[in-house]
């Protein structure tokens, strides 16, 4: 069931390479369900959140924000609780009874969680497995669209059963078209769109709603097909130079994918400033590389390889990174390793 209680960590470890693509940097790790926080607060406060704020696997959860978020709690059909923004709950509910006239049946599985809950399942996993292990397994906290409460997890229930497996609720593709089909209407959008993984870094998941709190904005982002990362023009990471210069064995769409993993990665060295990304070309797809990830990560299996320079510079205070403080660094090198799904994993990097 996904989103619900801490993945049990042999669980995660056996399904190894499905969970580390899936999660990777994403916040998609379950809330730890004991935990409390404040439920509503100071209603004189409107709007002292930005409904359109970008948080994304590159672009953070704006400072303040929880200390400014309003939340309201329910209980859903398998009795969890889940927590939700409060106009995007008052919106949800009435899409949900939108698509009550339609016999279709939703209920939310996920919805905030706190940076503060990513922190302590990051620190357990370092604790237990190692930094790079943490980075690669657990969403970084502070980068997950589910910090902002406005992102929203469905399931659905189906002739009175509740289906919350991501598996089985793929398969249910009609009922989903019906739901997306009223998303904007009441100033939803879709996030993951299918095939806009190298854009929003993550697959197609059909139950991940968010809130923008504009029902003409929504309805321009819905009959574009484009993603919001799109919308707002960011797509492409502006100041960032990206060079994938000439290549043949990958697509324009690999590499994007592959350079969204190592941002992703990136963004968790705190005050870093990422200046250039490229790729090191065809010659580093060997045999002999392809080997050597593998043996570094034999559970990895993979089944291709990439490198990447990087070009970044420290910040004055370095905090617990090893780099040099205030230094330009350049060339910095990535390798990464194409998974049995068809994901990228960092499995090596450093001079
Ligand atoms: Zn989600």
């Amino acid at each position: 069931m996904k989103n619900k209680v801490l993945v049990p960590i042999i669980a995660l470890l056996t399904m190894g390479i499905l969970v580390i693509s899936c999660v990777s940097c994403s916040a998609e790790n379950s809330a730890d369900k004991s935990e409390t926080t404040a439920t509503t607060s100071d209603t004189s406060k409107t709007d002292a959140i930005d409904y359109m704020a970008l948080v994304n696997k590159t672009h953070k959860l704006p400072d303040n924000w929880e200390k400014e978020l309003e939340t309201v709690k329910m209980t859903n059909s398998v009795k969890d609780e889940v927590e939700v923004e409060k106009k995007a709950y008052d919106a949800y509910l009435k899409l949900k009874a939108d698509l009550e006239k339609e016999d279709i049946y939703v209920d939310l599985d996920s919805a905030r969680r706190s940076v503060k809950e990513q922190q302590r399942i990051m620190d357990e996993f370092t604790e237990k497995y190692g930094k790079d292990y943490a980075l690669k397994t657990v969403a970084t906290p502070g980068y997950s669209e589910h910090h902002t409460g406005l992102a929203l997890d469905l399931y659905l229930i189906v002739d009175g059963k509740d289906i919350t497996e991501n598996e089985d609720m793929i398969e249910y593709t009609d009922i989903w078209a019906k739901i997306h089909k009223k998303l904007a209407d009441y100033g939803f959008i879709l996030r993951y769109l299918d095939g806009s993984e190298h854009i929003t870094g993550y697959g197609y998941e059909p139950w991940h709603i968010r809130y923008i709190d504009n029902v003409d904005v929504a309805k321009e982002i819905t009959s574009k097909g484009i993603t919001f990362e799109e919308y707002l023009g960011t797509a492409s990471s502006a100041k960032v130079d990206i060079d994938y210069g000439k290549f043949d064995i990958y697509s324009k769409e690999d590499l994007e994918a592959a350079v969204i993993q190592i941002k992703c990665q990136f963004a968790s060295w705190e005050g870093c400033e990422l200046k250039r990304i490229r790729y090191a070309g065809d010659e580093a797809v060997t045999d002999e590389n392809l080997k050597r990830l593998n043996e570094i990560n034999p559970d990895g299996k993979y089944t291709q390889v990439a490198e990447f320079f990087m070009d970044f510079h420290t910040p004055k205070d370095v905090g617990e990174l090893t780099f040099k403080a205030d230094t330009d660094y350049k060339d910095y090198n990535w390798w990464l390793g194409r998974t049995e799904d068809d994901g990228w994993e960092i499995v090596d990097k450093g001079y």
